[in-house]
C-alpha cells in the first residue's frame, strides 16, 4: 500500500500517518521529520532548510525532492510507504510520479484530511510534542502521557508562522487535491473529529 497524505499543517497528518503505518506495516516518510533531524544534526542541508522552516516557508523543491528520492531507494519502502507532508507543490507531485514510475511503483491513494483553518490555528498553537517518543499532545500535557518524557513546542508552531504556513498551503499545496482527483486517487475525510473516527474513515475508504 503506497499512500500520499495531503492536508494543511495541523490537519492531523502525523497522527494519522502513525496509525496507518501500524495498521498496514508500511514505511513512514515525513519530509518535515527528515528536515528537522537534519536541522538538529547541524548538517549543511539542515542549515539551508532552517531559515525556510522558521518562517513557515517551503524548503526548495530540489532539496526536498532529492531527500524523498533517496528515501525511496531504501529497502523498507518496498513493502509500502506513507508520504506525510510530501508532495507540497505541483513540481514535487510530478517528480514523485516520475520517480515511482521509474521504480515500477504506484500511488494507491492520496488522502486529503480536511480541517477548517481557524481550528488548525488553535490546534497548532497549543500543540506540544514529546522530546523522547514524538507523542503529539497539547498544552495540557505537562509531561508525555506515553513515556513521561519532556514536552516541547515546535519553533514553527507560533501563531504568526502558523498563519504563514496556512497561506503557503493554500497557494502551493491545496491545488494538489485537484491534481490527485484528476488521477482518480483522491480520498477526502473530515479531519475535525476524534482521531480514531478519522482513522476508521480513512481505512474504510482506502480499503474499498
Ligand atoms: P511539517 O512537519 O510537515 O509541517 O513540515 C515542517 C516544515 O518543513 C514546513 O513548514 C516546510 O518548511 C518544511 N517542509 C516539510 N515538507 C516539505 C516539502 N514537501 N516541501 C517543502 N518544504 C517542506
Amino acid at each position: 500500500m503506497n499512500i500520499v497524505l495531503l492536508g494543511a499543517p495541523g490537519a492531523g497528518k502525523g497522527t494519522q500517518a502513525a496509525k496507518l503505518v501500524e495498521e498496514f506495516d508500511i514505511a513512514h516518510i515525513s519530509t518535515g521529520d527528515i528536515l528537522r533531524a537534519s536541522v538538529k544534526a547541524g548538517t549543511p542541508l539542515g542549515l539551508e532548510a532552517k531559515s525556510f522552516m522558521d518562517k513557515g516557508e517551503l524548503v526548495p523543491d530540489s532539496v526536498v525532492i532529492g531527500l524523498v528520492k533517496e528515501r525511496l531507494q531504501e529497502k523498507d519502502t518496498e513493502k509500502g510507504f506513507i508520504l506525510d507532508g510530501f508532495p507540497r507543490t505541483s513540481t514535487q507531485a510530478v517528480a514523485l510520479s516520475s520517480e515511482l514510475a521509474a521504480l515500477g511503483r504506484d500511488i494507491d491513494a492520496a488522502v486529503a484530511v480536511n480541517v477548517d483553518f481557524e481550528v488548525i490555528v488553535g490546534r497548532l498553537t497549543s500543540r506540544r510534542l514529546c522530546k523522547d517518543c514524538g507523542y503529539i499532545g497539547s498544552k495540557a500535557d505537562t509531561s508525555c502521557p506515553q513515556c513521561t518524557g519532556e514536552m516541547y513546542q515546535r519553533d514553527d508552531d507560533n501563531e504568526t508562522t502558523v498563519r504563514n504556513r496556512l497561506e503557503v498551503y493554500e497557494q502551493s499545496t491545496a491545488p494538489l487535491i485537484e491534481y490527485y482527483r484528476g488521477c482518480n486517487l483522491l480520498i477526502e475525510v473530515d479531519g475535525d473529529r476524534p482521531v480514531d473516527e478519522v482513522f476508521l474513515d480513512i481505512k474504510r475508504k482506502i480499503c474499498k
